[in-house]
């Protein structure tokens, strides 16, 4: 089936809920790329691109970017030619115009085997896996106390909207986040299967 040879997942969850871990294993898993607008925003800092230099400040505050600047930078990867494989989208879309402009770029690029996966944690294990992420020594900034507790306050301000958005269009698969990272990749392939991703 054409659809299903270049499926979109979309996997939408909490700062610490485990949505970078599992998008880089499902990448690998299924070959599919692995496009993360937060890596995308942190790599265009490192090489301090104007790019770099316009997100810096909100990304050390844990406040999100514009929209207009992240939907332009997703658009432009999907639009380019290695997007014409399947991707798992990570850490995108994080408000309800991001959705929807997604939503557009899809139907235009035509593609149906669209998957959207929530990965359900309880709020305290949020925040004491991004704590613990910390001081770990992450290297991340925004993985300081403060920082984190605002990423986590950004989250139910503007992302949650997004979920309840696929939710109400009957589109969104939320799973039990909770476990090792092996049981929590099982219960995304087992749901994944179920539309005929994987
Ligand atoms: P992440 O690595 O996904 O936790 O993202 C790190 C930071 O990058 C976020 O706290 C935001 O500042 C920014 N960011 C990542 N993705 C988005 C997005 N879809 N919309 C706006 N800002 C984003």
């Amino acid at each position: 089936m054409a659809a299903s040879s270049t499926p979109v997942v979309i996997l939408v969850g909490a700062p610490g809920s485990g949505k970078g871990t599992q998008a880089v294993l499902l990448s690998r898993e299924l070959g599919l790329a692995h496009v993360a607008t937060g890596d995308m925003f942190r790599e265009a800092m490192a090489s301090d691109s104007d790019l770099g230099r316009k997100v810096k400040g909100y990304l050390d505050a844990g406040n999100l970017v514009p929209d207009e600047l992240t939907i332009d930078l997703v658009q432009e990867r999907l639009m380019s030619p290695s997007g014409s494989q399947g991707i798992v989208l990570d850490g995108f879309p994080r408000t309800v115009p991001q959705g929807q402009a997604l939503s557009q770029l899809l139907d235009k690029l035509g593609r149906s085997a669209v998957a959207v996966v929530e990965l359900a944690v309880p709020e305290v294990t949020l925040l004491e896996r991004i704590m613990q992420r910390g001081l770990a020594g992450s290297g991340r900034s925004d993985d300081r106390a403060e920082v984190a507790a605002n990423r986590l306050k950004v989250f139910w301000e503007q992302t949650a909207p997004v979920i309840a958005y696929y939710r109400d269009r009957g589109e969104l698969r939320s799973i039990n986040g909770l476990g090792t990272v092996e049981e929590v990749q099982v219960r995304i392939r087992g749901v994944l299967r179920e539309v005929g991703i994987g």
